[in-house]
């Protein structure tokens, strides 16, 4: 079945790429070139992925995420001109999935959006308690988390800070965010917590814990798991 991608750029070059990179996927098209149209389409067309521009002539793509996620899930895949580090993370604490910072190559792009599409086709299936990864397994169901046949023990926190980053397979969560919801709202700051527990994960569940595989630095945003 061919997933619906709103793109949302009001670069018209810009978004015809965009299209026929789509088309080759099995992609249904829609077009915005304004916030407002967005929103709007958003309603109309219900889709199952956003690409959205940041920087747009009647607003900031952030207040179209802030907006959007008052009602829905949708992943956003954020496209961005901008340099600036902090407007990806705004657009990351907004709600935001991931994002590809222009110029992208084509090959990279239709990568982003198959995990998303794939992910969002598995949140829609029943969600499983047993979550797998390298020779690990977790076990919502029952808090137990082995690596091969061994039992690890994981600390209150270590298993808080490993729910949320498995919440969201393959997603790019920000510091700010996973320092407030495995902390509290105030720890947003507290960086060096967070780089400490991510390095007790990766010891207890990595093969190689100073070469990640699953629990990934985004550098200068925060983390990904990678299942
Ligand atoms: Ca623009």
């Amino acid at each position: 079945m061919s997933s619906r991608v709103l793109v949302i750029e009001d670069e018209v070059q810009i978004r015809r790429i965009l299209k026929n990179a789509l088309a080759d996927e099995d992609c249904h098209v829609t077009e915005a070139g304004t916030v407002r149209d967005g929103l709007r389409m958003v309603g109309t067309t219900n889709p199952d992925l956003i690409l959205l521009d940041l920087g747009l002539p009647d607003g900031d793509g952030i207040g179209f995420i802030e907006e959007v996620r008052g009602w829905s899930d949708v992943p956003i895949l954020i496209l961005s001109a901008r340099f600036d580090e902090k407007d990806k993370i705004a657009g990351l604490n907004a709600g935001a999935d991931d994002y590809l910072t222009k110029p992208f190559g084509i090959g990279e792009l239709i990568a982003r959006i198959r995990v998303l599409l794939r992910r969002k086709s598995r949140a829609e299936d029943e969600i499983s308690p047993l979550v797998q990864f390298g020779d690990c397994s977790v076990d919502f169901s029952t808090r137990k988390v082995m690596r091969g046949t061994k039992d690890i023990h994981l600390t209150p926190i270590e298993y808080k800070l490993l729910t949320v980053m498995l919440s969201r397979p393959d997603k790019v969560m920000t510091q700010t965010h996973i320092l407030k919801t495995v902390w509290g709202d105030s720890y947003a700051d507290s960086a060096h917590y967070l780089r400490i527990y991510m390095s007790h994960l990766r010891q207890k569940l990595e093969e190689n814990p100073s070469q990640p595989k699953h629990f990934l630095t985004e550098i200068g945003v925060g983390y990904r798991f990678k299942q």
